[in-house]
């Protein structure tokens, strides 16, 4: 491709819209073009990231056995109202009527027509294991779209489903699942960790990991043990109770004026303790039903344990101020589980099972108690793990500290359990002609968002800096001068071997000076660069930079090409290492 015809409009300022470094990078190399919030418009450079990754995914879902459809985006409500997502996916689901006014949606994703598919298709055991993909643009609504293509509202996954006999096979389906997603992430060039994960709305009972590529911007924050393997997102991370060393430190029970000290800061100020040793007591709305939620004061309730211990509301959330008055009598900061009315079901963290001299709130402006014991000096209903883990806690596995990381989620690897074929009938019959329900998984990865991840991880401040696998091209040639034939000619020259050698080639034929040249190259981040300038063409060289480690060397005319063939063999190999 000669740059004078590639469709590659850069920008030299940076956008105002866009936060993070992928998504101005995004912009200003032209490979995207906003259509509307979270929806964009992919330029020839970006599309052929895209298509890089895709293309790395379509060989490792093949090779475990994976076959391509393609399903339909436009999808008929019955099918979401036979599982009971059409309600439970709420706002994020974009939905239509036709002219016959029925309703349909747009896909968020693709359980339920996969399922119906395979109620119908599949009859027998013989037909199992089956693992079907697709890769194709998703819907959602979501709330806050942002970060380019991140978090778009229109976006490209992968997405597989398993469908097995039982739940061992399901889980065979699982691990070749969780051993492609590696080779791909790696063969992406990419710096990632999968962590155990919550389950989230598609929901499910068994395993679930994510596939965290690691970048300091990530939405999603992480903790690992650099001693063992265990590594979880903090949504998901399970919790070592530790117990509060006890030295009577609240001087024994009794009610205490503490005016003005409604959050767990002034209280600890106040009664000169530490927050340990406080009852942090909050009142949580869970559809119609209202919790008292009780964790230590240094700790922070993790809202997606609680709505999981809890059963799975559709809504969850700390209750209004109205809901708080008329519940308790009394404004949060002063809420406390002694006293309690009748009937209001306490649920607490298992360290606050463990405390034996609290302090609470005591449900009566600018008062709390001192040396509450729980269970004992109130009723506890459910006992759960419910706090967020912190690094530099214990692992759950080994005892080592805990480190805490950052992570872009782009690919998620789910055990759905019987959830779907038992709410849409997908059945076979077993050796035995006995009817048994499919066992299922889902396996999704976010290519576009993988596309953005890869920048967030491999850029500095002239712009992006492609790992060579997913890279628009490989290599830009820039003569430096067009006036000065030899250049010209060498760079024509060049640019001619490299397309017969099937080099990835990108020439930059302008009439542009040279920075100019340079500026668009490291920008838009072709792993390689070669310069041909008529000083060292005088001595038969061209000059090969390597945009990664910035090293610049001379090279005969006649081996560049072998010189770029090997550089880009070894970096596919090596990717990963
Ligand atoms: P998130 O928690 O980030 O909203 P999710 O857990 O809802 O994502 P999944 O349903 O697991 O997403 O979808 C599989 C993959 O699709 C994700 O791992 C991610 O890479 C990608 N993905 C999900 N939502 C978006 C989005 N709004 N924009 C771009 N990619 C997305
Ligand atoms: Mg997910």
């Amino acid at each position: 491709m000669r740059v004078s015809q590639l469709f590659n409009p850069t920008l030299r300022e940076v956008p105002a819209e866009a936060e993070v470094v992928s998504h101005q990078l995004m912009l200003r190399a032209g490979f995207i073009r906003k259509a509307a919030a979270g929806i964009y418009t992919h330029l020839p450079l970006g599309l052929r990231v895209i298509r890089k990754i895709e293309q790395i995914v379509r060989e490792e879902m093949d090779a475990k056995g994976g076959q391509e459809v393609l399903l339909p985006i436009v999808q008929p409500a019955e099918l979401w109202q036979e599982t009971g997502r059409w309600d439970v996916y709420g706002p994020e689901m974009f939905r239509l009527r036709d002219r016959h006014e029925r309703e349909f949606c747009l896909g968020p994703t693709h359980e339920e027509i996969i399922t119906d598919l395979i109620r119908t298709e599949v009859r027998s055991y013989k037909q199992m294991p089956l693992l079907l993909y697709q890769i194709q643009n998703k819907y959602r609504d979501e709330r806050r779209p942002r970060f380019g293509l991140m978090r778009g509202r229109e976006f490209i996954m992968k997405d597989l489903y398993s469908f097995d006999r039982d739940q061992a096979g399901a889980m065979v389906s699982y691990q070749k699942m969780y051993d492609a997603y590696i080779r791909i992430f790696s063969r992406c060039g990419l710096k990632f960790r999968p962590v155990e994960a919550d389950q989230g709305a598609i929901g499910g009972t068994g395993a679930s990991h994510e596939f965290m590529v690691l970048a300091d911007s990530g939405e999603a924050a992480v903790v690992y043990c650099p001693a063992c393997d265990y590594a979880a997102n903090v949504e998901q991370a399970e919790s070592h109770p530790r117990p509060v060393p006890s030295e009577n430190p609240t001087g024994g029970r009794k009610k205490v004026h503490t005016p003005g000290a409604k959050s767990i800061d002034d209280l600890s100020g106040f009664l000169n303790l530490p927050k340990s040793y406080l009852l942090k007591a909050l009142l949580y709305q869970g559809d119609e039903r209202v919790f008292l939620v009780l964790v230590r004061g240094d700790r922070e309730v993790n809202e997606i344990k609680l709505n999981n211990a809890l059963g799975g509301f559709v809504q969850l959330g700390l209750a209004s101020r109205e809901t708080i008055v008329k519940t308790l009598g009394v404004e949060a900061g002063f809420v406390g589980p002694v006293g309690a009315p009748k009937g209001m079901e306490i649920v607490a963290d298992l360290e606050v099972a463990l405390m034996n001299q609290a302090v609470c709130g005591a449900n009566e402006v600018d008062f709390h108690f001192t040396d509450v014991v729980p269970g004992k000096d109130f009723k506890i209903d459910h006992i759960f793990d419910l706090r967020v883990v912190e690094a530099g806690e214990g692992c759950p596995k080994c005892g080592a500290p805990l480190e805490a990381a950052r992570g872009i989620e782009a690919g998620q690897v789910f055990n759905l359990g019987t959830k779907y074929s038992k709410a849409m009938g997908a059945t076979y019959l077993d050796e035995n002609g006995q009817e048994q329900l499919c066992v299922m998984g889902c396996y999704g990865i976010g290519v576009t968002r993988t596309a953005a991840a890869a920048i967030e991880q491999y850029h500095d401040a002239d712009g992006i800096i492609w790992p060579i696998p997913i890279a628009p091209y490989h290599c830009i040639i820039v003569p430096v001068s067009l006036k000065d034939e030899a250049v010209a000619e060498t760079a024509e020259k060049l640019y001619r071997e490299f397309l017969t050698l099937g080099i990835e080639v990108v020439l930059d034929d302008r009439d542009e000076r040279p920075g100019v040249k340079f500026k668009d190259a490291d920008l838009v981040g072709y792993p390689l660069r070669i310069t041909v300038g008529s000083k060292a063409l005088a001595n038969g060289q061209v000059e090969l930079r390597d945009r990664k480690s910035g090293q610049t060397d001379l090279i005969a005319v006649g081996t560049v090409a072998a010189h770029v063939r090997a550089f880009i063999h070894n970096a596919l190999e090596h990717v990963g290492d």
